[in-house]
C-alpha cells in the first residue's frame, strides 16, 4: 500500500475524515456525528476510530495526521485553547497529546479556517498564486493568509482572522464581543436574517413566494435563487453583503496587495452574484495603486474543503517534523 494522509475536520455537529495521498487523491472518506455533549474524552476517541477505519481501508496506517479544529490552538502543545462552538469550549484539551498514545506518526492541530487556506495553498488556487487571502463566509466568517507561498500563522495561529475586522463601528454585536465585525454583518446568519426581516415586511415579494413564507427555508441560496429570479429585496441583500465583504478584501488587498481574493465557504455558492460586485467593490476603494489585477475566486476545494486542508496539514507536519 502506497502512503497516505490522515485529514480530520472536527465540526460543532460533524467530524469529516478523510485519506489521501501526498496529492491529494482521496483514496477514503467518512464522515460521523461530533456528539460533542459526551465531551472532549469521547469525541477524541471517535476520532481515533475514525482514523483506525481508515487505516484498515487502506491497508496500512497513515503517515501523519491533521486535524482541524473550530476556534483557538496552542501551537506548540496541539492543545486547544477556546472552541466557542463545543460545550465545555474545549480548554486546554491536549489533542495531540491523547491522539499520540493511539498513533505513532506526526500530529499537527490548527485552527480550521487556517487548516482549508492550507488545503487551498496545496490543492487549490495556490498551485498557481502566491500571495492570497481566504474568506471562508458560513456560519461564522473565518479566513487565511498566504504570503510567498507559506500560510501566516503569527505566534497564536491567529493571523487571518478575516471575519474579525471592524465593518461597520457601533455595529451588531459580533460572538468575538467586537461590535460590527464583518461576520456580523456577512455571515450566513446575518444574510438569512436579514431576509426573514424583508420577507416578514413585504420587501421581498419573490422570496416570499419561493420559500411559501416559510421562514425556516429562508437561506443565502434561497435568497440568492429569489434575486436571480428578479426580487429586488433578495438583490439588495446580497449587493449590501458584497459591499461589506469588499470593504474587508479592500483593506487586505491595501495591506498586501496579494494575487487573488479566494471567498469559500457555503456563501461562496452564490458564486458571481456575490463575487463580480465585490470586484467592483474593492476597485472602487483601492485607489493607492491599480488593483486590477487582483483576482476575486471562488474556492476550488468546495465542500470538501476541511478534510483536504487537513490532508494538506497532515503533509506539512511530516515534512516539518
Ligand atoms: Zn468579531
Amino acid at each position: 500500500m502506497s502512503e497516505w494522509f490522515a485529514g480530520i475536520d472536527l465540526g460543532g455537529t460533524s467530524i469529516g475524515a478523510a485519506a489521501a495521498t501526498r496529492d491529494g487523491r482521496m483514496l477514503a472518506e467518512e464522515t460521523v456525528p461530533t456528539c460533542s455533549h459526551e465531551g472532549p474524552k469521547a469525541v477524541l476517541q471517535r476520532i481515533g476510530d475514525l482514523i483506525d477505519r481508515l487505516s484498515a481501508r487502506c491497508g496500512a496506517p497513515p503517515k501523519s495526521i491533521g486535524v482541524g479544529v473550530p476556534g483557538l490552538v496552542d501551537l506548540a502543545s496541539g492543545a486547544t485553547k477556546f472552541l466557542p462552538n463545543l460545550p465545555t469550549q474545549w480548554r486546554d484539551v491536549p489533542v495531540r497529546e491523547v491522539l499520540s498514545r493511539r498513533f505513532c506518526v506526526p500530529i499537527g492541530v490548527l485552527n480550521d479556517c487556517r487548516t482549508a487556506t492550507l488545503g487551498e495553498l496545496a490543492f487549490g488556487h495556490g498551485r498557481t498564486v502566491r500571495t492570497f487571502a481566504l474568506f471562508a463566509l458560513g456560519t461564522g466568517v473565518g479566513g487565511g493568509v498566504v504570503i510567498d507561498g507559506r500560510l501566516r500563522l503569527g505566534p497564536l495561529g491567529s493571523a487571518g482572522e478575516l471575519g474579525h475586522q471592524t465593518i461597520i463601528p457601533g455595529g451588531p454585536l459580533c460572538g468575538c464581543g467586537n461590535r460590527g465585525c464583518l461576520e456580523a454583518v456577512a455571515s450566513g446568519p446575518a444574510i438569512t436574517a436579514e431576509g426573514v426581516r424583508l420577507l416578514l415586511s413585504g420587501q421581498a415579494p419573490g422570496l416570499h413566494a419561493l420559500v411559501d413564507g416559510e421562514v425556516n427555508r429562508v437561506s443565502p441560496q434561497t435568497i440568492a435563487d429569489a434575486a436571480t429570479a428578479g426580487d429586488a429585496g433578495s438583490r439588495s441583500i446580497i449587493e449590501r453583503t458584497a459591499e461589506y465583504l469588499a470593504v474587508a478584501a479592500a483593506n487586505v488587498v491595501t495591506a498586501l496587495h496579494p494575487e487573488m481574493i479566494v471567498v469559500a465557504g457555503g456563501v461562496a455558492e452564490m458564486g458571481e452574484l456575490l463575487l463580480a460586485p465585490v470586484r467592483r467593490g474593492i476597485r472602487e476603494r483601492v485607489r493607492m495603486f491599480p488593483a486590477d489585477d487582483v483576482r476575486v475566486e471562488k474556492s476550488q476545494l468546495g465542500d470538501d474543503a476541511g478534510v483536504r486542508g487537513a490532508v494538506a496539514l497532515a503533509i506539512q507536519t511530516l515534512e516539518s517534523s
